[in-house]
């Protein structure tokens, strides 16, 4: 199998006929550019920023956030690299940012929340990936964003970063595109206004689903919530990839359903503009693409769309699979 997967390196993430779905990668740190590029990821979709916080004993500032950023859109060597920002809180914790003990931290002061209240961290942050943009396709992407306040209180931030880099006579990206996160309901009902406000949206399966369920993802008492061939997640994706297209942006997947070769089919079917996988996972998911086509993948999605049972849309995707593996 993992030969026949090697066989599509090199080759265009298209399906069989001719539909492309760009295949990119999730990754934590500057080492894994390697992993990226030994399986021929398009680019990075998703740059888990927390990861350069965790297991020290202070933030990592302007300069070394500026540093690792910048490697690892020189190493992708003109690929694009999504950089997504700090989202720390809940599962992912650090001593030093002063994060209070809360009841539920999923529900929590996260990510954006935590960042658009302490402009010492958030603003170090945009800083370092606005000036990591500079002649290079670097884009910026907000984690956890509930409400279209919080997005448009991030672009003023945004703008203040880039006053501050021009009057101090640093290069940076300009024209930074900014996409938003989409893993709260209240954001995925609201896609078509939240489309007016950014350049790309990226689906958080993974946080959708918990939050959608309500239904800890960490939880395995309740993993049987946690699915994503739930159709109430699927017709939620549906909406937020129809809002997407109806305002001309980009709507990609980034969580772990993204790389789910039997939830493959849907995605082409709905239209998603981009997958970010593990990079192991690039290269199969190729092969798996290259078989399918509109014609049978539509049928498939209008079908499970109306379904009303989790383990029957299962049912029905592995049964898909097995005819066209
Ligand atoms: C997600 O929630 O699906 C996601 C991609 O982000 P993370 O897994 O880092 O929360
Ligand atoms: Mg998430």
């Amino acid at each position: 199998e993992e030969a026949l997967d090697r066989a599509y390196f090199g080759c265009p993430d298209r399906s069989g006929d001719g539909s492309m779905l760009p295949l990119w990668c999730n990754i934590a740190a500057v080492s894994d550019i390697d992993q990226v590029l030994q399986n021929d990821g398009g680019g990075v979709g998703l740059m888990r920023s927390e990861f350069l916080f965790l297991g020290r004993q202070s933030a990592p500032g302007e300069e070394e956030q500026y540093n690792a950023y910048r490697q690892m859109a020189e190493r992708l060597g003109g690929k694009p690299l999504v950089i997504r920002t700090l989202d720390l809180g809940a599962d992912k914790q650090v001593s030093y940012l002063g994060l209070e003990k809360e009841d539920n931290p999923a529900l929590g002061l996260r990510a954006i929340r935590y960042c658009l209240r302490h402009e010492e961290i958030f603003l170090p942050q945009l800083r370092a990936i606005l000036r990591a943009g500079a002649g290079q396709d670097v884009r910026m992407m907000l984690p956890m964003v509930a409400s279209l306040a919080e997005v448009r209180a991030a672009k003023i931030m945004v703008e203040r970063a880039k006053t501050q880099l021009r009057e101090q006579g640093l290069p940076f990206r300009q024209d930074m595109p900014i996409g938003v996160m989409i893993e709260v309901p209240s954001a995925a009902m609201l896609a078509g206004e939240f489309a007016a406000e950014a350049d790309f949206f990226s689906i958080g399966t993974n946080d959708l689903v918990q939050y959608l369920f309500s239904a800890d993802r960490t939880n395995p008492n309740v993993s049987n919530l946690n699915r994503p061939y739930a159709p109430a997640l699927l017709r939620l994706v549906q909406h937020v990839a129809r809002e997407g297209a109806e305002h001309g942006i980009t709507v990609a997947i980034c969580g772990h359903a993204g790389q789910d070769p039997l939830l493959l089919p849907l995605w082409l079917a709905m239209g998603i503009g981009e997958l970010s996988v593990s990079p192991a996972s690039v290269l199969s998911l190729r092969r798996a693409l290259s078989g399918l086509t509109q014609e049978d993948c539509l049928p498939l999605l209008e079908h499970v769309l109306g379904m009303q049972d989790t383990d029957d849309v299962l049912d029905c995707l592995q049964e898909f699979r097995s005819r066209h593996a």
